[in-house]
């Protein structure tokens, strides 16, 4: 899963992203309002917190314009404290939650799993796939109930499977969804870390469609 960040106090854009990629989002952070529209057109992302006093373009009109040109991702406002104009305007605009500043790194983190999680009509925090059972609010991962330890980048994998169960997932899909913009891909591209997660996981988890992509398959008992 993938995040964007839009928010122009460096301090606090460096703690969303810290708290994000413990909880194994990848995350690109935008620190105005035009390069946040801009990624939030061009990049598939999960969720977006989005800041809405912004230089360049205030948040309220980036999420304006994503919202009027089809962008359906779920949306995150960060308002000031005591304006509730600014929450019921960002709602109206489209948002789909808000926090007001100052706020708790937890809270925010544990919002937006929960939209992800619902964007993908996923009521329970927990996905379980057979023996397979991941736990999204815990981020832990386990198999015939002993943990198995998952990078980031595996755990994100997995769980962008698990959230499409059944489906066939194009290279092209997971890898948009997978990797940060600056991450460096080479020694972790899709065949490696799928190749990984089925030594850890068993060999038949995930399928290989040749020349269409990848399914997730509940491993049976
Ligand atoms: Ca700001």
């Amino acid at each position: 899963m993938r995040v964007l960040v839009v928010e122009d106090q460096a301090a606090l854009a460096r703690q969303l992203r810290l708290a994000l990629e413990e909880a194994r989002f990848a995350v690109d952070v935008a620190a105005d309002g035009e390069e946040g529209l801009y990624l939030g057109e061009v990049e598939p992302y999960d969720a977006v917190v989005l800041d809405l006093g912004l230089p360049r373009l205030d948040g309220l009109s980036v999420l304006r314009r994503w919202r009027g040109a089809g962008r359906t991702m779920p949306v995150i406002i960060l308002t000031a404290r005591d304006a509730w104009t600014d929450k019921v305007a960002g709602l109206n605009a489209g948002a789909d939650d808000y926090l007001a500043k100052p706020f708790v790194m937890a809270e925010l983190v544990a919002r937006l799993q929960a939209l992800v999680r619902r964007a993908h009509g996923q009521a329970r925090p927990e996905i379980t796939l057979g023996r397979l059972v991941v736990d999204i609010a815990g981020g832990r991962v386990s198999l015939d109930g002993t943990a198995v330890r998952l990078t980031g980048l595996e755990y994100r994998l997995l769980v962008y499977l698990a959230h499409h169960p059944g489906q066939v997932v194009s290279k092209s899909e997971l890898t948009e969804h997978l990797y940060a913009q600056d991450f460096d891909r080479d020694s972790n591209t899709l065949e490696v870390v799928i190749g990984r997660l089925r030594r850890k996981l068993g060999e038949g988890l995930i399928e290989t469609l040749r020349g269409q992509g990848y399914r997730l398959v509940a491993p049976a008992d």
